[in-house]
């Protein structure tokens, strides 16, 4: 009988050094290393998809936050404006600059809320042992997205604007700034968290 929470044997190049290596049978809990340099090869995570949805459903929470609330409130000559992520899209666009308004929106709006639909989409059912039609796609779109999901990228281009304009005008972080601050770190959590070869295994056993 096929145990959907046993990894199958498998020929696995490195990642680092590209050696094929045997990859034994992984039961939960279990590891495999490159025989060369040690890299990981495979993981099976002993809490299964538990995490990867935990993790998941808190990432769409600061999401929704990062880009509901107030995200930046600029003060100059006593005159006060608060931006949310949007109307900073609209006002780059408004300003004559399309493409810039476009990246951001790409990057920052439209792959992080199509890769955190894509995985509740998986993961709710798989987690049952069932899944939905076209999951298969969805994990290859996933993969594909997940590179274009730059939220750590923006925020680094916020704290350098801030730390040059901090001298001409007082800027105070809102809800929305500290949400996603925590949105990097919950995203590079779930990205060790979630991996591709259970997911591949876990729809296989659920088909
Ligand atoms: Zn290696």
């Amino acid at each position: 009988m096929y145990d959907d929470a046993i990894l199958q044997s498998v020929v696995v190049a490195c990642p680092d050094c590209d050696l094929l290596n045997q990859v034994p049978e992984l039961v939960p809990g279990d590891s495999a290393f490159c025989i060369r340099c040690n890299a990981t090869l495979a993981r099976n995570p002993k809490d299964g998809l538990e995490r990867g949805l935990a993790l998941t459903c808190t990432a769409a929470i600061l999401f929704v936050v990062a880009n509901v609330f107030p995200f930046l409130s600029f003060g100059m000559d006593g005159l006060v404006t608060h931006t949310t992520l949007v109307t900073g899209i609209v006002g780059l666009y408004n300003q004559g600059m399309v493409f810039v308004a476009a990246v951001v929106a790409v990057t920052i709006v439209i792959v992080p809320t199509l890769v955190l639909v894509g995985l509740m989409y998986l993961l709710f059912p798989l987690r049952s042992g069932r899944c939905l039609p076209g999951s298969e796609l969805v994990i290859r779109w996933i993969i594909r997205m997940y590179a274009w999901n730059m939220v750590e990228v923006f925020m680094i281009g916020i704290v350098v604007a801030a730390v040059k304009l901090h001298t001409m005008a007082v800027l105070i972080p809102g809800l929305a700034a500290w949400s996603f601050m925590l949105l990097i770190f919950v995203f590079a959590w779930l990205s060790i968290s979630v991996d591709v070869r259970v997911l591949w295994s876990r729809l296989e056993a659920a088909r």
